[in-house]
């Protein structure tokens, strides 16, 4: 099963996805997550990306092109994939399109995830991240056992950069601007699942699953 998940910043995109893929362990191909990465590493690619990821604005379609275009070669991609965060912009779908046909592949959903803006600002600015396996938690709506420490693997959580208000409200925007003509893109080509992304965890993992086994 190949998937594409969308929705704006802080949707619940990740969580879900992580959900998935324990659930038919297939991976979860993050193109947020491979920047990090690449600028943990302190990469050049990394280093670049990180100018317009401080910014909440999105880095250049051909960097995360030609990221996606090497990860979807991988033998783990062969029984299928979550792509999270990607694509980002028609251009990037346009490219996928051709990709996946190089590859003999192609997507069977597209499941977009929808909440509100508001909602969207108060998860993205009080979630904490585990620098270590990447778990998610909240401060307030799914708190961590301890303070600051990762319930999965003990490591430790920390703020995103660009989880800062200001930087939020510029994803945000970024996203109705330039993701969300998605939308429109893949419920023309019979691809689109649209699903509430308000209530429990659980509850969202519900409806996706029912969006995708049809
Ligand atoms: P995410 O972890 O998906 O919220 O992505 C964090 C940041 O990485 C975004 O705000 C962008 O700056 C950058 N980014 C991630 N995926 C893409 C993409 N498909 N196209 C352009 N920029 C991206």
């Amino acid at each position: 099963m190949n998937l594409i998940l969308l929705g704006g910043p802080g949707a619940g995109k990740g969580t879900q996805a992580k959900k998935l893929i324990d659930e038919y362990q297939i991976p979860q191909i993050s193109t947020g997550d491979m920047l990090r990465a690449a600028l943990a590493d302190k990469t050049e690619l990394g280093l670049k990306a990180k100018e317009y990821m401080d910014k909440g604005a999105l880095v250049p379609d051909e960097v995360v092109i030609g990221l996606i275009e090497e990860r979807l070669a991988q033998g783990d991609c062969k029984k299928g994939y979550i792509l999270d965060g990607f694509p980002r912009t028609v251009k990037q779908a346009e490219a996928l399109e051709k990709v996946l046909d190089k590859l003999g592949q192609k997507i069977d959903h597209v499941v977009s995830v929808e909440v509100d803006n508001e909602e969207l600002v108060k998860r993205l600015s009080g979630r904490r991240t585990c620098r270590n396996c990447g778990a998610m938690f909240h401060v307030m709506f799914n708190a961590p056992r301890k303070d600051g420490v990762c319930d999965t693997c003990g490591g430790e959580l920390y703020q995103r950069g660009d989880d800062n208000e200001e930087t939020v409200r510029n994803r945000l925007k970024v996203y109705e601007d330039q993701t969300a003509p998605l939308i429109d893109y893949y419920m023309k080509k019979g691809l689109l699942r649209t699903v509430p992304g308000m209530g429990s965890i659980d509850d969202i993992y519900g409806r996706i699953k029912a969006v995708i086994q049809g």
